[in-house]
């Protein structure tokens, strides 16, 4: 059996929003506390960041204390879990460089969601070669931890992908030297993919559409004023659609019948708000006003344990670089493995020599 080592981790270029709570962040906090893994390893993918902000450095590095907030807000322990920065550690940068050849340039461009973020991002004809091969250093920043689990949202199925047939290739090129990783995926749909408040298909920094973790209570309430439910319910007695109706969609994923009982008073399920708003004669505004209490009673403790940690930001970046320092041993290991088994161990072949 393979050990369960655990790598995962977020760009950072922009705050973090409720598609990564639902998404991963929840599915890391659940593994922690179960304490059922060998390692565990969360990334800030700064490197990555770059390669759709080379000219934006402010921003990443910006990005990078918000995101490290975020994960203490949230609970992600630094003493159970290994959070570091992605530059810190340089030797993911060289097993990247070898593994750029185990991969040919039109497997890189079928890969589903890059050809989306093309897109979204107006590249063009002008994308940044890194940006293309990014998938492949991500591949790096899993394998070069010997990562077995990596919980993630969907977007990043094709991205896992990509790292197995890597770790195939390398291994059947230089010999066994990496174990095939294995994307943990929420099994509700709408975690795995949870669409923005303005009902694109998914909650993105790069979109804009997002309720962060570290909106105020004043935001969040704005946020979901502003959704968009169904727009032929216009008047509160019209018979409103519930599927495809965003505020449903995040009082499914996000309200219990509990809070139902707690926050109305005529209901006690979800299950008969639906149906009240499907014959007509409930209004936006009480569902709305609902998922800014639900959504309330997950964000304070987050804001609570937030404004703690933004006291002494000393200390947060403190808790980068030791996790950095402990990522990096780890890393030069697998990297030595890897040289070795490509051969490319000269120092050590010629020690062997005398
Ligand atoms: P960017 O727009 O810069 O790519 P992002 O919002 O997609 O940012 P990432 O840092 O790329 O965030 O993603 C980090 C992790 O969060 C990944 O595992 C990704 O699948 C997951 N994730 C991001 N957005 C969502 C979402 N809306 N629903 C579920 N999971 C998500
Ligand atoms: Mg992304």
């Amino acid at each position: 059996m393979s050990k369960k080592i655990i790598l995962t981790g977020e760009r950072c270029t922009g705050k973090l929003h409720l598609g990564h709570y639902v998404g991963t962040l929840k599915e890391r906090l659940k593994i922690q506390e179960s304490g059922d893994y060998d390692e565990f390893y969360i990334e800030i993918a700064d490197g990555q960041s770059l390669t759709d902000n080379a000219k934006n450095v402010q921003k990443v590095k910006d990005n990078l204390i918000n995101v490290a907030l975020d994960y203490l807000s949230v609970g992600l322990d630094p003493s159970k879990v290994t959070m570091f920065i992605q530059t810190e550690v340089p030797e993911l940068t060289e097993l990247n460089f070898y593994f750029l050849n185990m991969v040919n340039l039109s497997r890189l461009l079928r890969n589903p969601t890059i050809k989306t973020e093309i897109k979204q991002r107006g590249f063009n004809e002008s994308i940044p070669a890194g940006f293309i091969t990014y998938p492949v250093s991500q591949a790096a920043d899993i394998l070069g931890f010997d990562g077995t689990i990596v919980p993630v949202g969907e977007d990043q199925l094709p991205m896992i992908e990509q790292c197995v047939e890597i770790a195939r290739t390398f291994n059947n090129v230089y010999g066994k030297t990496f174990d095939e990783p294995k994307a943990v995926i929420s099994t509700n749909k709408v975690c795995a993919r949870l669409p923005g408040i303005d009902g694109n298909a998914k909650m993105s920094k790069s979109l804009g559409n997002c309720i962060y973790l570290s909106d105020s209570s004043e935001e969040v309430a704005k946020k979901v004023m502003s959704m968009y439910t169904d727009p032929n319910h216009i008047h509160v007695e019209d018979p409103g659609k519930v599927e495809g109706n965003i505020v449903f969609t995040y009082l499914d994923v996000f309200a219990t019948d509990e809070d139902v009982k707690k926050y109305m008073t005529d209901y006690s399920t979800i299950e008969e708000l639906k149906e009240h708003y499907r014959r007509g004669g409930l209004g936006d505004v009480k569902i709305k006003k609902l998922l800014i209490a639900v959504l309330e009673d997950l964000l304070s403790p987050i804001r609570e344990r937030r404004a703690i940690y933004e006291k002494d930001l000393s200390k947060v970046y403190d808790i980068l670089f030791d996790g950095s320092d402990k990522a990096r041993k780890k890393v030069q290991e697998v990297l030595a493995r890897a040289k070795r088994n490509m051969g490319i161990n000269y120092r050590e072949l010629l020690k062997g020599e005398k």
